[in-house]
């Protein structure tokens, strides 16, 4: 078993902050009987997500076999094996929102790295770049006007604090929107801070 954290052997450190953020974002562990993997949700429509998925994947632990499973307009990208909840510590039960998310000091060391592979995975999980449009009055004419915006959206105040403090930390402006009353959206819609973003992370494809 090529398991870093048991084996101790080195590993790809960019692909696992780009796979750190997909796990927050969208991801889940099976950890039972003879039942073990890494799961992550894809949108089927977006073929280079799955394939960057199940290369991260395969780049932080070679050996164990991966798969795609297609169900509803989703792919679920596959790992088997046990040693997933090494990497991700933290695996627990219940949902990620309803337990406290903390990263260990070698994952934040390595987010800390490699901070826009981290961003990038949670933006292509639980984000998206989508175009917003407003109206504003030009010389007395109402013109269209469209600007576009990135949005995470992610019910767990951990995983969002997350993302922001990471965001904080490479100078990219963001602000909290409210859903049902309760905090929900990171949107980063500010002109510099969206060029930073197409720059790094892009949209989906
Ligand atoms: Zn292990």
């Amino acid at each position: 078993m090529d398991c870093p954290i048991c084996t101790k052997v080195p590993f790809d450190h960019c692909a696992y902050a780009y796979l750190l953020g997909l796990y927050l974002g969208d991801g889940h562990i099976v950890s039972k009987y003879r039942q073990h993997h890494l799961s992550i949700s894809c949108n089927a429509s977006q073929p280079g997500l799955i394939d960057a998925a199940e290369g991260a994947m395969r780049k932080v632990m070679p050996r164990p076999g991966t798969g795609r499973r297609l169900r509803e307009g989703c792919v679920e990208v596959k790992s088997y094996t046990r040693h997933w909840t090494c990497m991700f510590p933290q695996h627990g039960p219940g949902k990620k929102h309803e337990r406290s998310i903390v990263l260990e000091e070698w994952q934040q060391a390595i987010v800390d790295a490699h901070p826009w592979e981290f961003v990038r995975g949670l933006i292509h999980s639980d984000g998206c770049r989508t175009t917003n449009w407003t109206n504003r009055l030009v010389g007395g004419e109402r013109k269209r006007y469209e600007y576009p915006r990135y949005m995470f959206a992610n019910k767990s105040d951990d995983i969002r604090k997350l993302l922001t403090d990471t965001l904080t930390r490479l100078g990219v402006q963001w602000t909290v929107l409210a859903r049902d009353g309760a905090p929900f959206n990171v949107s980063i819609a500010r002109k510099e801070s969206v060029a930073l973003m197409d720059l790094h992370v892009g949209p989906k494809h």
